[in-house]
């Protein structure tokens, strides 16, 4: 079944762009698995059900299609919605190399033919989920992974310790053996990897018993990863040779790290900058003030002119997210809103149509 993501965020399938935002927040400060009582399953579904509704375009296609896509094996998350897998915001998920990651990719992938070449190691794609703050500041994870790694008792060389070795008979220490090839415009004589030493050109009198002669076994691997600040949501950090080890010392693939940012209660991303909105009273528009207003560094406290509209926004300058690759930082932009109480006190009703009074003349 496709997740009922209006039901997770306990809005209407009819709710506005703000009303989702607001109910949004509400929960996952509720849920943040930091706080006492948080809970980290919860706060990772209301980010996936936020991820697609919040993001207009991805929200109308889960209207239009979201049930659709729960008998494609896929879910709400398939290739329908045109880009990263919201549901996989699992730390440390990962796979080896499986059909999805060649879609997701398909840019990285391309150009090379590095993956065609015999017995050369599969690319590993993990996923791993960060916070706005870590996003912000930087971080390193260490994640786990299952893979085939250099045999460490033969050193990934297949053979066994203290065996000889000896120039191939078959393809006479080339690697290669040519072979004849028959289609229908004729005979052609084609140069193909040496089956026997598996294109190493030597062979062992006795193969690695660990191993069984490839070099290489499965191992659990720890892997210290470093995500530079102002990283993009769903970017992948390429680690070079980190993937799976080659077979009989072919080159090992790639590591493919792709980074979720988990959205921010109160705090929004646009390009370098950061968004935020801050609710002011009234007299505060009028008269003008000083508010305090919380950034990514801690609470500034911002001026308000006098005679400030709803709606305005303001800059807070170098508050905002560091430049991936560049010097400097994204400023941090206030939305200003007004906030009317809905139950004015009988006090604040005389001043007010005092006021009225006032401004009739
Ligand atoms: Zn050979
Ligand atoms: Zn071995």
């Amino acid at each position: 079944m496709a997740k009922d993501y209006y039901s997770i965020l306990g809005v209407a399938k009819g709710a506005t762009q703000d009303e989702l935002k607001k109910a949004y927040r509400k929960l996952a400060h509720a849920h943040h698995p930091d706080k006492t009582g948080g809970d980290e399953a919860k706060f990772k579904e209301i980010n996936e059900a936020y991820g697609i509704l919040g993001d207009p375009e991805k929200r109308r296609q889960y209207d239009q299609f979201g049930q659709a896509f729960s008998g494609a094996g896929g879910g709400p998350s398939g290739q329908g919605f045109g880009g990263f897998d919201f549901s996989n915001f699992s730390n440390q998920g990962f796979g080896f190399g499986g059909a999805n990651m060649e879609d997701l990719f398909s840019d990285i992938f391309t150009g090379g033919g590095r993956r065609a070449r015999s017995g050369h190691g599969a690319d590993i794609q993990v996923d791993i989920s960060i916070s706005f703050e870590e996003m912000v500041r930087g971080t390193k994870r260490t994640v786990r992974l299952r893979k085939q790694a250099r045999c460490n008792s033969c050193s990934g060389s297949g053979g066994a310790p203290g065996a000889s070795q000896e120039s191939c008979p078959d393809c006479h220490g080339k690697g290669s053996v040519m072979r004849n090839v028959n289609t229908i415009l004729g005979t052609f004589t084609q140069s193909t990897a040496c089956g026997r030493c598996h294109a190493r050109g030597k062979v062992f009198s006795e193969s690695c018993r660990t191993c069984r002669g490839d070099g290489r076994t499965e191992q659990e691997i720890s892997q210290e990863v470093s995500i530079p600040e102002g990283i993009g949501n769903g970017q992948a950090l390429s680690i070079s040779g980190e993937g799976a080890a080659g077979e009989y010392g072919a080159p090992a693939g790639d590591l493919y790290v792709v980074v979720h940012v988990e959205p921010h209660p109160e705090l929004d991303r646009r390009g370098d900058d950061i968004t935020s909105e801050k609710k002011l009273r009234f007299d505060q528009f009028v008269l003008g003030d000083k508010v305090p207003v919380k950034t990514i560094d801690g609470t500034v406290n911002m001026k308000v002119p006098a005679g400030t509209q709803p709606g305005e926004t303001f800059r807070i300058r170098g508050k905002g997210i560091p430049r991936l690759g560049r010097f400097g930082r994204g400023d941090h932009l206030v939305r200003v809103d007004i906030e009317i109480p809905r139950h004015p006190s009988e006090e604040m009703k005389r001043h007010i149509e005092a006021l009225r009074g006032a401004e009739r003349g």
